[in-house]
């Protein structure tokens, strides 16, 4: 082992963090899980990235990616291996302004993002946190705030560069490795380490949101109603319900209608967004212009021993009333976990189904169940959660897979169509035969 470290110091550019040394305690840990890794690596170069996977190929040790830490299985750390963390590849630059292409370092999060291209009224469709890193997000979809107008995360990728198993650099894009380009655009962390993405950026302007709070009696109308309006909303609208918060009540906190218009028109957006204030009795509504960049929200750390359970799953237009039905029966149930119901469809679904390994074009929705608490809390939780999974199993489809804390090859499965994951381990026994990228929902190489 050690024989493998002094072989790493010299090539080694960047911070190498052991037990017992200042920073390990908070480098062991990712966001949402604790860890104890023999060795932190924060590579400051892409040179430092390939000296990092030669050092983790050398000492055999389990190897963990970390791009901003917040991956729910936990991902970024790992027990007695490797961690190799980007958090020093975090630079943002633009680097063609007429084709608004930005270049967007490995390690770096999407309130980083945000801030650098505030200043040139630009933005890219990433996800709702500031701390959630570019990485993590890009690789397997990116449902955010502009997700209806202008496509997921992924579908604003043109190129990216990483570091294979074999701690080659290699460029992928629609010329160059293309189906390697394909494979990156949905299969997650499986195929290497993602040293720079660059990505087409919108033009944006303040934006309108904020969020309209009705009480929790009238959940299933006002799911119901806003369901039905965003499937003919303008697609510069995109909307997230939440209820059954349990720091605001549980099944009696206020249902939470989030909306962001991707507009500074006041007119277009009170056309857009007054129909949803008209599902309900509104208890709140703090709907106002704001930076792009200001909508994003600070990510919370929970204390070491809280965990978190989430899953999700997709809906087609034919299922949502079910669904909602369902969901809404949730929300009014004893000690219900909290829901939280995305609109997609509009320019994610007109991205043809075999471009990327992003498998859930059709969806209308995508809904997500978290419960959060210590072991035993949690524990004793699991039982009504698989029976709320067991019934809307028939009206579902897919996972979206940055919203899965389990990660057994069956819950892998469920992620992918068929055809979708033999295609993925075409490309990941290409790239990765001996399956070093395995810290992650793992593709095995075919
Ligand atoms: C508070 C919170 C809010 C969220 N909001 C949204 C949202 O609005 N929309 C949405 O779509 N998702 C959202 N998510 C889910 C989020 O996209 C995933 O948790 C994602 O995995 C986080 O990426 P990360 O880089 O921060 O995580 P990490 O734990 O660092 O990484 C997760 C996985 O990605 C791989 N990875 C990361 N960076 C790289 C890289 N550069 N190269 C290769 N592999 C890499 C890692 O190996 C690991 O497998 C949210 C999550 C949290 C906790």
């Amino acid at each position: 082992m050690s024989s493998a470290l002094e072989t790493l110091r010299p090539d080694f550019g960047g911070d190498i963090i052991e037990p017992g040394g200042a920073e390990y305690e908070s480098a062991s840990r990712s966001v949402l899980a604790s860890g104890s890794p023999a060795y932190v690596l924060r590579p400051g170069s892409v040179g430092d990235v390939q000296a990092g996977v030669r050092f983790a190929v050398d000492s055999g040790l389990p190897l963990s990616v970390r791009g901003g830490g917040h991956g729910f299985p936990g991902f970024g750390t790992n027990d007695g291996g490797v961690v190799i963390d980007l958090s020093r590849l975090a630079a943002v630059e633009i680097v063609d302004k007429d084709r608004r292409i930005v270049r967007i370092g490995g390690g770096a999060t999407w309130g980083q993002v945000a801030a650098a291209l505030a200043p040139h009224n630009l933005a890219i469709s990433s996800g709702d946190t500031k701390s959630v890193g570019v990485g993590g997000l890009t690789l397997i979809g990116g449902i955010g705030w502009k997700v209806r107008k202008y496509g997921l995360a992924l579908d604003n990728l043109v190129a990216v560069e990483l570091v294979t198993a074999d701690a080659e650099v290699v460029r992928a894009s629609a010329e160059e490795n293309a189906e390697l380009f394909w494979a990156v655009r949905g299969g997650g962390g499986n195929f290497g380490i993602v040293t720079a993405f660059e990505f087409t950026a919108h033009p944006t302007t303040d934006v309108f949101f904020g969020r309209i709070a009705f009480p929790a009696a009238e959940l299933a109308t006002v799911l119901q109603g806003w369901a039905d309006h965003l499937r003919t909303a303008p697609e510069a609208l995109t909307s997230i319900v939440d209820f059954a918060n349990p720091f605001a009540g549980g099944r009696e906190a206020p249902v939470e209608v989030h909306v962001a218009f991707d507009g500074d028109d006041a007119e277009l957006a009170a056309q857009a967004i007054d129909p949803i204030r008209r599902l309900g009795t509104v208890l709140d509504d703090d709907v106002a212009l704001k930076p792009y960049a200001d909508i994003l929200v600070d990510g919370m750390t929970p204390p070491p021993g809280i965990q978190l359970v989430t899953r999700s799953a997709f809906v087609d237009e034919d299922s949502v009333p079910e669904v909602l039905r369902i969901l809404a029966e949730v929300g009014a149930s004893e000690r219900p976990p909290i829901v939280a119901v995305r609109s997609v469809g509009a320019a994610v679904a007109r991205v043809p189904d075999d471009a990327t390994a992003y498998a859930h074009r059709r969806a209308e929705l995508m809904f997500a169940t978290t419960i959060i608490g210590p072991a035993p809390v949690v524990d004793a939780a699991r039982p009504a959660l698989e029976a709320i999974w067991g019934r809307l199993a028939p009206h579902v489809n897919g996972v979206y897979a940055n919203f899965l804390t389990a990660h057994a090859a069956e819950d892998v499965a469920a992620i992918y169509p068929a055809g979708t994951y033999q295609r993925l381990a075409v490309v990941k026994h290409q790239y990765d035969p001996g399956n070093l990228f395995a810290g992650n929902h793992n593709v095995r190489p075919e």
